[in-house]
């Protein structure tokens, strides 16, 4: 049995429906291994893998341009009032105030007059996302984290990976505003761990952002006017002939279709950017 799982893993077969070729003998005796994996499955060469890969593209796009609108919670106001931290005149000063400017969010006009601390804020944010309050401006272990998500995905979705805990594959993920659960999702297929959300204050997240963004990284490519699946497939396809690509996932992550490469070398990100429509 395990003779023939060996040989099904040096001679996978190509999952083009059009092609079904294995590796040739000679290739793989002479200690190469053609061909690339995508979203697990195995294709034989650039053009099996680049079919396939317009075809996820092509499917994720809808998702996408689709961004789910917020989860409806109680209104962040209404919660710090609750808790007894602003009377009923600061709570209609606030929301008169962000009216008048048009924007802003109704915690950050709150704590921009003194009347709430940011660690109130992100008690009451705890409370509307029903998840703990992460104490991010006194735990380093975010660094330990900090190749693991492309920035652009972090700045857009306003978080931090701040724990990954290996022994039950989670990783714990700091918001400071609202949290992203479609950012969320596509994080657990594309690094195949669970998440779990928590909140940190608005400063300790700029702050590690900051960090994060001064660290050795991943290369990452953000492509904002490519947003055609062939497209998106070419370049992918360029990309992984260029960089001797073994293993390519393909995920949608926000506003972004995130796709990473990986080489025996180097990972790389190629992000496509959205616009929604
Ligand atoms: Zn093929």
């Amino acid at each position: 049995m395990r003779a023939l799982a060996r040989w099904r893993e040096d001679f996978p077969v190509c999952e083009s429906a059009a092609c079904r070729k294995r590796p040739s003998p000679w290739r793989v005796l002479a200690g190469e291994k053609p061909g690339v994996h995508l979203q697990g499955h195995y294709y034989c060469g650039p053009e099996c893998f680049q079919k396939a890969a317009q075809e996820i593209f092509s499917q994720l796009l809808p998702a996408v341009t689709r961004r789910q609108s917020k989860r409806h919670r109680i209104p962040l106001g209404l919660v710090l009032f609750s808790m007894g931290h602003i009377s009923q005149p600061d709570l209609q000063g606030a929301l008169q105030a962000q009216k008048d400017s048009g924007a802003g969010r109704i915690g950050e006009h709150l704590r921009q007059t003194g009347v709430v601390s940011e660690q109130q804020i992100a008690t009451a944010l705890a409370m509307q996302w029903s998840c703990p309050v992460y104490p991010l401006d006194s735990h380093r272990r975010f660094l330990d984290c900090a190749r693991l998500i492309p920035i652009p995905l972090l700045e857009t979705a306003r978080m931090v990976p701040v724990h990954y805990l290996p022994s039950s594959n989670f990783l714990y993920v700091a918001f400071a505003e609202s949290i992203d659960y479609t950012t969320l999702y596509g994080v657990e297929q594309m690094l195949d761990c669970r998440t779990e959300p928590c909140v940190a204050t608005e400063s300790s997240l700029e702050q590690a952002l900051e960090e994060l963004r001064q660290q050795p990284r991943p290369a990452e490519v953000v492509f904002d006017s490519v947003t055609d699946a062939c497209e998106m497939a070419a370049t992918a396809r360029n990309y992984a002939l260029q960089l001797g690509v073994t293993n390519v996932r393909i995920v949608c992550c926000g506003e972004y279709i995130w796709t990473r490469l990986e080489s025996p070398a180097q990972t790389n990100n190629l992000l496509f950017q959205i616009p929604l429509r």
